[in-house]
């Protein structure tokens, strides 16, 4: 099955389980272009950054249906692995990806989808159509959610736990998006080297010249100064113009209409000419009031044409701000100049509004194309940003990696923790094997009601909190949490004045606290929402409901509480799902081909927690099955229990194991169920039911 010279290909066969041993073995494979390996069902992948040709029809086939042993580690062995067991137990799967950016997670996930929409049972044409439809919304959603970064020229700045739905027979009748958390504001600006949205630049490139013209756009990125201002417009690896084609196409497959396509550009258009108003002080007409003008009249009249709204009121908007005084009768509400700095913050925010809104417009558009059945099968996929740590870290980041710590979780939880767990409760002999548990930090995020989230929302309802403030109370909550350091408790000048910092399992980050409360409140001013109302575009109109009258005594749901609920409730779908697992490396950090870094990779494969996971694979059982289900699926292999069995299911697979000789090593029996330690037993019993039927 293995040649020399290559490792080998499941962890737990290595002849020492140690770090170094591990290690060696990623890189002998990596190095002679095995970059799939297993540790038991779990599937680690390293990038090789470079094209491999082992995606190919031919291969899809040569996986299809065929048992893991069978066959060298593939992701596709995995995706098979996967539609067997739900159309053989009945039951949903999941498919959680983690790793960290350009570690490879968005590529396996379509390898998964691409293998299953080729194996997959189409047996009706809606099947087919189906298949094409969720295959094309991958480049529609990345060229909206996904941007060049400096880790990953094609990094997704938005989470996805894509469904793939299947009738009991396993023919896919449809699917469903959720998306998490985008990074809307890179919409108006991010790191020297980065780029905006990918679409954005398409969209410059590949409009044609009368359609740019309608819009007021010119076809140079560096007309606009959302684009501009972090010097990179054109990236090397991506073909803008070619992109853009697949996106119009992708478009067309999904159903998206003339007009629908045409708002989009619009907003699009609108988003562009936002970032170049800029905004003067008038001349005071009250002493002491300040107040601003817009500069550059040609950039407000472009973005209203674009949005289909009056310039007065769009102005109107951008430079004013509505609040309400006194009460009951005598409320009345007063219009109040705002400065520049607001002004700036207006605008800003509404770019990011509209690009955000436009953002979940599509998905749940594309929903509304795909999704059939939520009940029935499904293989979900999750393929969620990674852990993140740059230079300076902000609330973005900061919610990047809880997500991580939750999935992180989720892993010890299903693959270290219950399967320990799970021995002791049958009774079956069991050495434990530590391993480290993130637990103590997802509670101090998020923990209710003295988490981080908590704390902040917290500040953002009192009128005279500032970052600063929110900093001093969470140091003074978390003093003697280990987890957790900032400057004034520790006084150490790595940490920054307006810094705290997480000890979280893949690495120490520390968060910048500048903008927390701002983006945490997520307030976009009602004057903004009430000129869209305006608009003449049925989806700008569409995606800038009014607020309903109840919902103003009720504080609106902030930005770190919406994603707490978002990410608990996935943990919930998740954890109704029979699990499989992809763990992304990134073998280096400079994209390069034929290139794995000892001490990154050592890095991950530590706080990953991937030599615990072999030991305590190496140590159990490969499956395990309650006696009902193990005696009802092989009782035809067995005289004694075919056709009828008079004694207890127990009896009846303790019968069905004798009369196989199964070597006494090789299994165990619990309280309820048969543990299995080879899966080449399992599959031996597979073949000899088959024979029987
Ligand atoms: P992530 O989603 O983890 O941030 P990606 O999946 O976008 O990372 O991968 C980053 C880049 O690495 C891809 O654009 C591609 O160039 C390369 N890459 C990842 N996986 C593979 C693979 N299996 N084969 C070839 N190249 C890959
Ligand atoms: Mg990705």
């Amino acid at each position: 099955m293995y040649k020399k010279g290559e490792g080998v290909p499941d962890f737990v066969l290595l002849n020492q389980i140690t770090e170094n041993a591990f290690i060696e073995n990623l890189i002998t494979r990596h190095k002679s272009d095995q970059i799939y390996t297993y540790i038991g069902d779990v599937v680690i992948s390293s990038n090789p950054f470079k094209k491999m040709n082992i995606y190919n029809e031919s291969d899809i086939k040569s996986y299809n249906g065929r048992y893991k042993y069978e066959m060298p580690p593939h992701i596709y062995a995995l995706a098979n692995d996967a539609y067997r067991s739900m159309r053989q137990n009945q039951e949903k799967q999941c498919v959680i990806i983690s790793g960290e950016s350009g570690a490879g997670k968005t590529e396996a996930s379509k390898k998964i989808m691409q293998f299953l929409a080729y194996v997959s049972n189409k047996a009706t044409l809606e099947g087919d159509k189906i298949t094409k439809m969720l295959l094309e919304s991958n480049p529609l959603l990345e060229a909206f959610g996904n941007a060049k970064t400096l880790r990953n020229d094609n990094s997704s700045r938005f989470g996805k736990y894509m469904e793939m739905q299947f009738s009991p027979s396993g023919v896919p009748t449809g699917g469903k998006i959720t998306n998490y958390l985008l990074e809307k504001s890179r919409v108006v600006g991010r790191a020297s080297g980065e780029r905006s949205f990918h679409i954005f630049y398409q969209m410059l490139k590949g409009l044609s010249q009368a359609k740019l013209t309608e819009l007021g756009l010119t076809s140079a990125a560096q007309t606009y100064q959302y684009l501009k201002s972090s010097n990179c417009v054109d990236v090397a690896t991506i073909d803008d113009v070619a992109d853009f084609k697949a996106v119009v196409r992708a478009m067309e497959t999904l159903g998206l209409k003339e007009n629908e396509q045409s708002s989009i550009w619009r907003i699009l258009g609108a988003i562009l000419h936002i970032g170049n108003i800029t905004f003067e002080e008038l001349p005071e007409q009250k002493v002491g009031q300040v107040s601003v003008g817009i500069k550059d009249p040609k950039a407000l009249a472009a973005a209203a044409n674009c949005l289909k709204v009056e310039p007065t009121q769009l102005t109107r908007a951008l430079t004013y701000r509505s609040i309400n005084t006194g009460v009951g009768r005598r409320m009345s509400v007063i219009a109040v100049p705002l400065d520049n700095v607001q002004a700036i913050f207006s605008r800003d925010a509404l770019a990011k509004a509209l690009y955000e809104r436009l953002f979940q417009w599509l998905v749940t558009r594309i929903n509304h194309e795909i999704n059939a059945n939520e009940k029935g099968l499904v293989i979900g996929i999750l393929d969620i940003y990674g852990f993140e740590v740059f230079d300076r870290n902000s609330f973005e980041q900061l919610n990047i990696n809880y997500c991580n710590e939750k999935l992180q979780q989720l892993f010890i939880e299903l693959t270290l923790k219950s399967e320990q767990e799970e021995y002791i409760r049958e009774g079956i002999e069991w050495k434990n094997i530590d391993y480290f548990n993130n637990k103590p930090i997802c509670e101090l995020i998020e923990k209710k009601p003295m988490g981080l989230i908590s704390l902040l929302d917290e500040s953002c309802l009192i009128a005279k909190s500032t970052d600063q403030t929110f900093l001093g109370q969470i140091t003074n909550t978390f003093d003697k949490n280990q987890h957790f350091q900032s400057y004034q408790s520790t006084k150490d000048r790595s940490i920054g004045e307006n810094c705290f910092r997480l000890k979280h399992y893949a690495g120490d980050v520390t968060y910048d606290v500048s903008g927390f409360l701002d983006k945490n409140k997520d307030t976009l001013f009602v004057d903004l929402i009430n000129s869209m109302q305006l608009s003449a575009d049925p989806l700008i109109r569409s995606i800038f409901p009014s607020p309903k009258p109840e919902d103003s005594k009720r504080r609106p749901e902030t930005a770190g509480s919406q994603f707490r609920t978002a990410i608990n409730a996935l943990i919930t779908t998740l954890l109704a799902c029979s699990p499989h697992y992809v763990r992304c490396i990134k073998s280096n950090d400079n994209k390069q081909a034929g290139v794995i870094d000892e001490e990154r990779v050592r890095h991950q494969v530590r706080y990953l927690g991937l030599l615990e996971n072999v030991r305590v694979r190496r140590a159990g059982f490969a499956n395990r099955q309650t006696y009902e289900r193990f005696s009802q699926r092989y009782k035809m292999t067995c005289k004694q229990t075919w056709p009828t069995f008079r004694g207890s299911p127990k009896q009846a697979v303790e019968a069905i194991i004798a009369a196989h000789g199964i070597a006494k090593d090789e299994f165990r029996l619990g309280k309820t169920k048969i543990f299995i330690r080879n899966p080449t037993t399992l599959f031996y019993f597979e073949e000899k039911r088959e024979e029987e039927l």
